[in-house]
């Protein structure tokens, strides 16, 4: 039967059937009916084509509709689509274990695959608070953590995210209470501040006996306010974990696979992390997946006397999602990370230059990957988010934020046109 619905009709059905991220049933927001995509080109269903801004949540580095990644998935699915890992293993899962453990710190020699960031977050505190376990400190059961973090929206991801942005405030009472401790002192080239560092001590020196780690999104602190901080705090946040028998957990679900310049954000640092997270762009946005790696001392710690670590989701490891992880990260082994990244930077600093001149602008910041207007006051996305395309582009502002996460692969001429778009909206603000 032919199919005889409109895009009109699919909108309405959408408004009536289906959730959105945040968002209301009663006043859902306009949602944007897509066609196809292709390289950093989003095309509508009527017909409009949009520059993508966003990576889609920053995770299509490389483009939609790579021909790479889909060779790799079309190839595994004549194999097969999945299997279940609990008895089963595959060469995917092998091959992109191995992948990511060549390309991190030396150190993380152990990987768990999970389904998305925020789990891989949960499968995080839970190896910090089993491995403690099996030191004989049963108590270290909770988790410092700088406030205007971001680590996903499950139940202990939500108790280690900020605990007043708004996000997850309505469920504070249900959460873990953790510990916080100030946001790192915004400025990827700014000194470090030793009040900083003594404020952390003093919380470490109090909570130590309860802590089990310290969870932290290194260099960038991303869904909470788009905050670039100086590298060195983390080498010494590492020096202070070791000093305080307290493992260091650094989340580069958002800054994981050359998004702030480097390949990952802990190569700005000299330190490894015990445990890391990786998500979002490590399929290159086509599909979700997530892992935790760690080292040998919290992997062998866990399993001390054949202890097995308690977590194991349905599709832990799927076969397509590793497919197209290992194909994503064959072709960023074949960019120049720091050159192409820079590149991508500076063409963002020339085009959002024209903003510092608004007076609706408070600041505006570039590192890596990331260009950043903030304004002087929180947006209305219902507002602005139709203006966006109509000129042509897709960016999708948060807060006081008017941001960029473009695919690697963008063009100068592309970025530019994101740049236009963002000086006239915040100008007509
Ligand atoms: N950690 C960070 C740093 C993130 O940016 C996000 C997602 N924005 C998450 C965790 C959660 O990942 P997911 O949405 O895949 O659950």
């Amino acid at each position: 039967m032919k199919n005889t619905r409109s895009t009109q009709d699919y909108v309405n059905l959408d408004k009536q059937l289906l959730w959105h991220p945040y968002t209301s049933m009663s006043q859902p927001t306009p949602h944007y009916l897509v066609e196809k995509a292709d390289g950093c080109q989003i095309t509508l269903s009527d017909g409009r084509t949009l520059v993508d801004g966003m990576s889609s949540w920053w995770s299509v580095i490389h483009g939609y509709n790579h021909p790479t990644i889909n060779a790799a998935i079309e190839k595994q699915i004549t194999q097969f689509s999945h299997v279940m890992f609990g008895g089963f293993t595959h060469k995917p899962a092998i091959e992109l274990a191995e992948k990511l453990i060549n390309i991190t710190h030396r150190d993380l020699q152990r990987v768990f695959f999970s389904d998305s960031g925020s789990v891989s977050v949960e499968v995080a505190l839970k190896m910090a608070i089993q491995y403690w376990n099996t030191q004989g400190k049963a108590e270290k059961q909770f988790f410092i953590t700088p406030k205007s973090g971001y680590h996903g929206d499950t139940f202990a991801a939500m108790s280690v995210c900020d605990p007043e942005n708004g996000m997850h405030n309505l469920f504070s009472d249900a959460l873990t209470q953790q510990f916080f401790v100030s946001p790192p002192p915004t400025g990827f080239d700014e000194p470090v501040k030793t009040d900083y560092l003594n404020e952390i001590r003093r919380s470490f020196q109090q909570n130590h006996q309860r802590i089990a780690g310290f969870i932290i999104e290194p260099v960038v602190q991303n869904a909470g306010g788009m905050r670039f901080y100086n590298p060195a705090y983390l080498n010494r946040i590492r020096e202070l974990c070791d000093e305080f028998d307290i493992l260091l957990i650094f989340d580069e679900i958002a800054t994981g696979f050359g998004r702030t310049g480097k390949l990952f954000a802990t190569d700005h640092t000299d330190i490894c992390p015990d445990i890391m997270c990786v998500g979002k762009a490590l399929t290159g946005g086509y599909m979700t997946l997530a892992a935790t790696l760690t080292n040998d001392r919290v992997a062998l710690g866990i399993s001390h006397e054949g202890g097995v670590f308690m977590h194991g989701p349905t599709f832990m490891g799927n076969p397509l999602a590793c497919s197209a992880a290992n194909a994503s990260l064959t072709l960023l082994s074949q960019y120049e990370i720091p050159k192409k990244i820079s590149q991508l930077e500076n063409w963002m600093k020339e085009t959002l230059a024209q903003c510092e001149a608004l007076e609706q602008v408070q600041d505006v910041r570039c590192l890596g990957g990331i260009g950043v207007v903030e304004l002087k006051n929180a947006v209305n996305l219902h507002q602005i988010q139709p203006k966006f395309v109509e000129l042509g582009v897709w960016v999708r502002p948060f807060g006081k934020l008017i941001y960029l996460m473009p695919p690697y692969v963008i063009s100068k001429d592309q970025i530019q046109k994101l740049g236009n778009a963002i000086y006239k909206v915040a100008s007509e603000l």
